[in-house]
This record gives structure tokens, sequence and C-alpha cells, in this order.
């Protein structure tokens, strides 16, 4: 048998797995000397066995009676004394905050033998009934299931009888009567009399701690926020302190740096005369705490002192919680407190300004998601009327709209709207396009809605219980909102207004764009800063995916030095697409020559625009991917316009090749169909028509002075066959191309052979790109555009996996691929280039594996360039 209890004096910050966060941070406090009222902690040991059990273990009740020996020498009382008797605090803690998913009781020990002595003791005969009776309501509700309305009853009569409105109305002897009446109640739904044993109370109230760990809410919140089930929570048991004895006592929650700006100065709320639950049932208006400073200006300099010293021991913003009793202060919690992404990052940066933390130190603590949330455009809550109600932030960004209450009406609507739904389902996917954003009244962060929305970039807020979806309508309380009112949704704080609210342009996006200075605000000088040093530690480097000369432009503002991924199946579509329906329906050599080169010169323009825009770094062109029916018109809307034409007598046409060609082209499964390398193989001169376009744009950006560094990808490559066919056509057609640079060729690993053979596929490439989009659904075996919407919310409860393998590298599976790849090529080619193109590129959770794996570059959209520099310095440290 293990021990299963440790006073606080025993226990230290770092030991959060066995005496819980609260726990452990009130043992630090006490260790560092700050005055924590004392008390022990049992262990989540204690907890998962009796969770496991359903009874407490052998000899735990022995060891907390020797430690509450401990506890009655201190503070100079007993539990239960008639004269003077020690109350305690019984309070709930696991790993992770869960902030008030569980169970705290207070006032433990109070019997009717022992309220007489507080009521003596004190002084105050009021405070001891008042304490008395919160007790058996508290214990009542919490130990033994008594539905807390059955109490409120009870203390609505009281105050009726009495002829007041608030609790703090009524006096000593309306409370004993509110006791006895609590007292029935108690009995009434347990069939035993409220226990009259301080130790009993005690016992019964640690087992009810342990049971809140099941709780149905902490249940939900701990899937929401990904904390595992298996952890338990320790119990702290503490000599209670009183901030209800008057005047000169009280309550209040303090940080000690703002969590919302991040600006120096301590922050926090107060309120006189009250015990801790009352500043967070926000019954009484509290007050700031420069308001203490005149009320208790000794109890304030302390608070102080003390607020320094744990941000100096901590290095880090602190919350705490503390209370005031007859002028003396007491800490009763303190943490490493949360604050928003903008807030994270003026506090990395001014600690290290500071000299508390390095640099490096300060780099650790901020995260490219919370770099990516800055990033969004967001409300501007200035200008916001109070939230209607709020929800889980299920996908970052800001939405606004008309209501809309079913999909089809989403998809119908003309203009912004958002979509509100019960709950999502496959069905809903056309109106989750069509729509803004989403809101959800149930379902938590792995729901559908949450899964399509995050995958689509969409701004999602799901779980807002408190509104009421109707037929033509939303209701939250007493507000009626119709389905085409306007609605505002923030899916980066889960809050949701009525009307119109003012969208905010993103000012680091300002920033990075040159709009305005790295000093001009504090958020923006702080991710300057960051950013700067992540830049100078990170071995990764960072380049962008684009297709145009804009994008390319904006993705160096961003910092790219690079472009990973150039799409040249974009410069088909538009205007062009005549041509390449040209080149499909081309019949014999001649007709299909003509087609090709009527297309090159217009991609060489768009190669000389980007290289223009990337002059001096490197341009991987992947040469034409996607199956050409897509180039085609559908299928559908061609059988029809072809019927058309044979209902009225026309002859189909052109129409009617067209048909012809897009019935030869269909695929069952085009994604795993003619396309990519297999194209370049099967369509004689297609790749040598785009190798040439870059070659010829890479000779003229020279003659024009340009210093252009084009590569050649080759994509959907599984064979080294595949490459050396392709790779001979394409020397000779460079060989041809005067004053063209060096150009290299590579290829892209994305199918999963390619990585089992990368050794010989190396021979015939320069560089590997991982195109980790499609190497994930080959090594799935499952299409990315299908089975979110199908089945991922189901797999995500399931736990088959925690994040959607499309959004986080799948380290276990894809990520053996990669490694196997980069080793094996490099075995090969020494000095071989690798790098990543997928979505994965940009992902702060995959980038540290890329980082591990010794690429050389991530390539990711423009906008997430900057996460990407963010977290690829983090990797590094
Ligand atoms: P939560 O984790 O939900 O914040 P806590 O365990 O912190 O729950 O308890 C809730 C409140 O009870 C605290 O804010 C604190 O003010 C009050 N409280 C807990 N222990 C004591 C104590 N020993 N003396 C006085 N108040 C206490
Ligand atoms: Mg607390
Ligand atoms: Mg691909």
């Amino acid at each position: 048998m293990g021990r299963y209890v440790y006073d606080f004096i025993e226990g230290n910050k770092d030991l959060k797995d066995l005496l819980g966060g609260k726990g452990a941070n009130l043992a630090e406090m006490t260790r560092i000397g700050l005055p924590v009222p004392p008390g022990f902690t049992i262990t989540t040991d204690a907890c998962r066995a009796y969770l496991r059990t359903g009874s407490v273990p052998d000899g735990l009740f022995a060891e907390v009676e020797e430690h509450l020996q401990m506890v009655e020498a201190r503070m100079g009382k007993r539990l239960g004394d008639r004269h003077d008797p020690l109350l305690l605090s019984v309070r709930s803690g696991g790993k992770y905050s869960m902030p008030g998913m569980m169970e705290t009781i207070l006032d433990i020990g109070l019997t009717d033998a022992s309220v007489a002595g507080l009521a003596a003791q004190s002084g105050d005969d009021r405070f001891a009934w008042d304490s008395y009776r919160r007790l058996i309501q508290m214990f009542g509700r919490t130990v033994c299931d008594v539905p807390p309305r059955d109490f409120e009853a009870e203390l609505d009569a009281a105050k009726a009888a009495a002829g007041v409105i608030a609790d703090t109305g009524l006096a000593a002897e309306q409370l004993r009567h509110l006791v006895e009446a609590y007292k029935k109640v108690f009995h009434a739904h347990t069939g035993r009399d409220f226990p009259q044993s301080p130790h009993e109370q005690l016992f019964l109230a640690i087992a009810a701690v342990f049971r809140s760990w099941n709780s149905e809410r902490a249940r939900v919140y701990r899937t929401q926020e990904r904390i595992p089930h298996e952890l338990g929570t320790a119990v702290n048991v503490m000599a209670m302190v009183f901030g209800n004895r008057g005047a000169d006592s009280g309550t209040g929650v303090a940080f000690t740096r703002d969590p919302a700006t991040g600006r120096r100065g301590v922050y926090g709320d107060y309120l006189p005369d009250a015990q801790g639950e009352d500043v967070v049932a926000g019954i009484r208006d509290t007050m700031g705490l420069a308001e203490l400073a005149t009320l208790n200006r000794p109890a304030y300099t302390q608070l102080m002192a003390h607020m320094e010293k744990l941000e100096q021991h901590y290095r880090d913003l602190c919350d705490i919680e503390f209370t005031i009793e007859r002028g003396k202060l007491w800490m009763l919690q303190t943490r490493v407190g949360k604050r928003t992404p903008g807030a994270a990052f003026v506090i990395a940066a001014q600690l290290a300004d500071e000299g508390v933390i390095t640099l490096d130190e300060a780099l650790r603590r901020v995260s490219g998601d919370q770099l990516a949330h800055l990033m969004f455009p967001a409300f501007d809550t200035a200008a916001a009327p109070p939230p209607l109600a709020s929800g889980l932030a299920a996908s970052p960004g800001a939405a606004v709209g008309r209501i809309v209450l079913d999909s089809a009406a989403a998809a119908a609507a003309t203009g912004p709207v958002i979509l509100v739904r019960r709950e999502t389902n496959p069905d809903d996917l056309p109106g989750m396009i069509a729509a803004r954003g989403v809101l959800t009244s149930r379902g938590g962060k792995t729901s559908h809605a949450a899964v399509v929305a995050r995958g689509m970039g969409k701004p999602c807020v799901c779980g807002a219980s408190d509104v009421v979806v109707g037929e033509d309508r939303i209701t939250v309380g007493d507000t009626v909102l119709r389905a085409g009112d306007v609605l505002s949704i923030d899916g980066t704080t889960g809050r949701i207004y009525p009307g119109e609210v003012p969208v905010r342009p993103s000012e680091v996006v300002r920033y990075l764009e040159g709009e305005i200075g790295a000093d001009d605000t504090p958020v923006v000088a702080a991710v300057h800063r960051l950013l700067a040093h992540a830049d100078a530690a990170r071995r990764l480097g960072v380049h962008a995916n684009a297709d145009t000369g804009a994008d390319a432009a904006r993705a160096r503002r961003f910092g790219a030095t690079g472009i990973g991924l150039c799409r040249t199946e974009h410069m088909f579509l538009g205007d062009r697409r005549a041509l390449v329906e040209r080149l499909i329906l081309a019949d014999g050599d001649a007709e299909r020559d003509a087609a090709l080169a009527a297309l090159q010169p217009l991609q060489r323009a768009d190669f000389e625009e980007i290289l223009a825009a990337m002059d001096g770094l490197p341009v991987t062109i992947r040469l034409i991917d996607p199956p050409l029916h897509e180039f085609l018109p559908a299928l559908e809307e061609l059988t029809a316009r072809v019927a058309t034409a044979e209902a009225r007598g026309d002859q189909p046409g052109r129409d009617g090749v067209l048909l012809a060609a897009v019935r030869r082209l269909h695929e069952q499964n085009p994604m795993l169909g003619l396309r990519g390398v297999r194209l370049g193989l099967v369509v004689p001169g297609l790749f040598a028509m785009q190798v040439r376009a870059i070659a010829e744009a890479a000779a003229a950006r020279v003659r024009a002075g340009g210093d252009p560094r084009p590569e050649v990808m080759v994509p959907l490559v599984g064979a080294d066959v595949e490459l050396r066919t392709v790779r001979t056509e394409a020397e000779a057609v460079l060989a041809g191309v005067e004053g063209a640079p060096p150009i290299r060729i590579g290829t892209m690993i994305e199918v999963p052979r390619a990585a089992l053979t990368a050794g010989e596929i190396a021979r015939d490439a320069e560089f590997f790109s991982f195109g980790t989009n499609d190497l994930t659904q080959m090594t799935w075996g499952f299409s990315r555009d299908d089975v979110e919407a199908a089945f991922f919310s189901r797999y995500l409860e399931l736990g088959v996996f925690a994040r959607s393998p499309f959004e986080t590298l799948d380290v276990d599976g894809v990520g053996r691929l990669v490694a196997l790849a980069v080793e094996e090529g490099r075995a090969a080619r020494p000095g071989l280039t690798v790098g990543v193109c997928g979505e994965h590129g940009g992902d702060p959770d995959s980038i540290g594996f890329f980082h591990a794996a010794g690429l050389d570059y991530v390539s990711c959209s423009p906008f997430r360039v900057p996460v990407a520099r963010l977290e690829a310095g983090r990797a590094a440290l």
C-alpha cells in the first residue's frame, strides 16, 4: 500500500500528476512562505483506487486522521470542538484545471454542538448559523444528491417570512430556523439525519469529491479539452478561513498582469464581507483591487508583495484566489493563469525584457495556434453589444450574416448568411459551404459542425446551449431572432451577438503587410520580436504554396524564402479552358501540337510573373497533376445540354463531341486514375510544353537582369522508371532552351510506393517534396473530399484518431513513411533537398515532426507562413 496523503509542506509545484494542480501549487506557496491555511492533499492515486473499486482504499482515513491532527495542532483548534471548532474545506483539483466542473465543500465540521462554539468564539451568531446552513445545503447537494431547489424553496420562504430580499437580510434567529428546515429537507431525501460526526462529514465529503471526477459535466468538459478520463482528481483538505466576518474581511481573485491584454500591473476583483463562492457566483458587484488599497492598506500591500513573489517564482503570469479574515490575508489558490493569444505574446516579450526569462523561453511560451488566432479578422468588441449567448469556440474567425435555419435556405440565399442548427449532419453540407459561419446549440468541439467547419476554415460556434433553435426563429431567454435577422458569431471566443458587429482587420496582418510599423501596438511589437527570434533559431526553411505573382509577393512579405509548390493546373482554367478542351479533343499529333503551342506562351507569361516576384529564391513548379476531365464540363450538365439540343431537333455539335470525351475520360476513382506523372507519360508533349515554358520564362528573366531559380517537380511518381522517363525528356527540352539557368528536377513523394522505394527514386530526383495530403489519403485509403463530412466526427468520438489526419500529420503511420523516405533518399543521394508541401506544412503540431525528421523546409499557404516560421523556431529550441 502506497501513501495517499501529503501535507502542504511536503509537496511542490512539479507534483501535479500526484497532487493535482491546485494541491501542487498550494504546496509550492506554502514552501515559499506565503500564508496558506494549513492542510494536506489526498493523491490522485487514492481517487483512481476509489473509482476502480467503489470504496476508499484501505488505510486512507487513518492517514487522513494523522494529518488532521497536525492541522489541528497548527490552528490550535479541534474539529468538532464545542467551544472553538476547526472547520475545513474539501476541494477537488486534478492535474489540469477544470474550472467549476468538480465539487468543493466548505465549512465541514459544523454540527449542532459546534455551531454554538463557532458563534461564541467569533462573537457572531449570524455568521455561525449562516455557515451551518451553507454546509447543509452544499453537503446535501454534493454528497447526497439532494435537489438544490428544495433548499432554495426553504430559503425563499424564510426570506419572504422575514420580509427581506437578500440572504444577508436574514438575522441569526431566522437562520437558525432555516437550519432546522434544511435538516428536514436533508432527512426527507436521505432517510437519515444530517451527520453530527465531523469526521464522518469529512470522509463522506472526500468520497463525494472523488465521485465528482465522473460527473456528467466533468466528463463532457474533459472530452472537449482532450483531458484523459483516467487521471482522477486529488482532494485538498484545508483549514477554513472566513472572508464573511464583517467589513474588515473579504475575498477576491487577482492576476499579476492583465490576462486580456498582457498589460503590466495587477488586475482583480474584491468583495468585502463575502466567501469565495460569492465572487464567482457574481451575486454582488465586486470592486477593483485599487479600492482594496483604500479599504485595507496593510492587507493590500501584503497582497502586492505576495503577487510579486509569485510572479518571480513562477516566472509567469499567475492568477490567485485570496481571502482576508479580520484584516489577515490568506492565499487560497494560485496557478499560471490562462490568457488571450495577444496577451500571451505581450507577456512573453515583457518577461524577456524584464530579464525574468530568456528569449528562448519566451518563444517556447507562445504557439503557432495563438499567432494564427491573431491573424484572423476579429470583431471590434468595443463597438459590440453585450453577447447574446456563448458556446464553444469551435473554429476561429468572425462572421456576420442573416440567420438561416436550414441547409436549403442557406444554399439558396443571396448575401452572407449564418447557418443555425441544433446540430449538423452530412445533409447540411451544402448549407455549410454556402454560409459565412455556423452556429449550433448542441455538440462539442468534435461534433460534425465543428470538424467540418474547421476543415473549411469557416467560423463556427457550437454547443451554445442557451440558444433554442426553432422552425423559423431562435430564442435566447427573452430575445427572439427570426430567420433573416442579422447575427454575428465569433468562432475565436465562442460569443454570439445580435445584429451586425463591425469587423476589425488583424493588426498582425496589417503589420506583416507593411501597413503599420513594428512598434505601433504592443501585440505587434511582441509578435515582431518573437518572430525575429524564431527566424534566428530555426533550421527549417519556410516556403509558400503560391500559383500567382500576387500570392508569391504576399508570401514574400510574410517571410517566405521560396515557393515550395506552384500548381500549374490553375493556369488552365478560366478563358484558357477552351485551349485545354482543344488539347483533350485533339485528333492526331498535329491538332495536339497546335493546342499545346497555343497554351505555351500563356504558361510562360505566368511563370515569368512568379519568378519575378520570387527573384533570387527557389520556385518549385509542379507539372500538371489533376485528371484531365476536371477541365471539361460536368457529365450531368453536358448530358442535359445534349438532350435539350436533340429534343429541339438540333445537332449537338461540339457538345456532342465533348460529351463523348467526358464519357471516355470518366473514371470511377479519379484520384487514383489518369493523373500526375501518368498524364505526362500518355499525353505526348504535355510535360515537354510545360518544361519549355518554365525554361523560356527563366531565360527571359535572366535577360531582364533577374535571378530566376525555378525547379521542375513531377507529381504522383510511384516508381523510379516513371521519373526517369519524364526526366530524360525534360532534360532534352532544357538543353534546347538558350540562356536558361540550371533547373533542378525532382519529385513529389505522395504515393506510398514512392516513399517505400525512395532510395531508387532519389537516383533520378534532385529533391523530394512530400505531398502529405495525397500521402495521407493513400496511406489511410480514404478520400479527403468525402470522409470529413461522412464519418470523421464518429472517428474522433471513438478515438480512432485524436485529430483529423488531414489537419495534423499522422506521425505513427504517414510519419513513418516520411521518415523512411528521408533516410533512404539521403542515403542514395547525399545532400538531397527534402521539403513538404501538403497542408501539414502549416500545421503547428506537424512542424515539430518535420523538424525532427530532418526536412529542409516546409511549404504552406502564404497566410500560414508566419505561423510556420514561429513553429519552426520553437521546434529548434
Ligand atoms: P474551483 O476549483 O471550482 O475554483 P475551489 O476549490 O477553488 O473551487 O473552491 C471554491 C471557492 O471556495 C474558492 O474560490 C475559495 O474562495 C473558497 N474556499 C476554498 N477553500 C477555502 C478555505 N479553506 N477557506 C475559505 N474559503 C475557501
Ligand atoms: Mg478555485
Ligand atoms: Mg498530390
